[in-house]
């Protein structure tokens, strides 16, 4: 699999604390490579760094990044959700699957440049939802659902469990 990338526009640390935080975990579960946040938010790396070292993986947030730079020096697609884009099954055809891909949810309106930029303006539906919910779909779909049950390798281990909570912790 091609790494994936997610950029986060428009991320303010006091209102958007937990929904950032979430795209940030959700795309590591899906298999994202990384978050970039374009505001500086100390206590969000921590947070996500904190379950990097506890659960695994090489997932890597930086915050307080200039998106337009990171677009522009990015080697592979950039793809931007909206819900005024084209259909995401249609835009999934014409994804090369052999390219990196950097994907960018806004928190709040993004500016016009950012649709400017995008390779492609995508939807997971015409209608306003959820940057997580759009986000996961939409990765779910590119990479059909591949790295939920991967091992990372991480301090604890979550064994699936019909009833009830089964962690292993590694010791090293
Ligand atoms: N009101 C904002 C605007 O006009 O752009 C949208 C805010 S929405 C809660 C935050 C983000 O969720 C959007 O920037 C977009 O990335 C994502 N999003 C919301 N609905 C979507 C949809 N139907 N398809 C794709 N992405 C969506």
């Amino acid at each position: 699999m091609t790494d994936i990338w997610i950029m986060r526009i428009g991320h303010r640390p006091q209102r958007d604390k937990r929904v950032t935080t979430h795209v940030a975990l959700s795309s590591r579960a899906l298999g994202a490579k990384g978050i970039y946040v374009d505001t500086a938010d100390n206590v969000l790396e921590g947070n996500i760094k904190s379950v990097v070292e506890r659960f695994g993986g090489d997932f890597e947030i930086r915050t307080g990044v200039n998106w337009k730079d990171i677009i522009k020096n990015f080697d592979g697609i950039v793809v931007h959700l909206t819900m005024y884009g084209q259909r995401f099954d249609e835009a999934l055809e014409k994804i090369p699957s052999d390219k990196n891909m950097i994907i960018i949810v806004g928190a709040e309106k993004v500016p016009p440049e950012v649709y400017e930029r995008a390779d492609m303006n995508v939807s997971v539906g015409n209608q306003p939802h959820s940057e997580i919910a759009a986000l996961s779909i939409f990765m779910d779909r590119l990479t059909g659902g591949k790295a939920l049950y991967e091992s990372r390798n991480g301090r604890f281990n979550v064994i699936p469990n019909e009833r009830g909570k089964t962690v292993v912790e590694i010791s090293r």
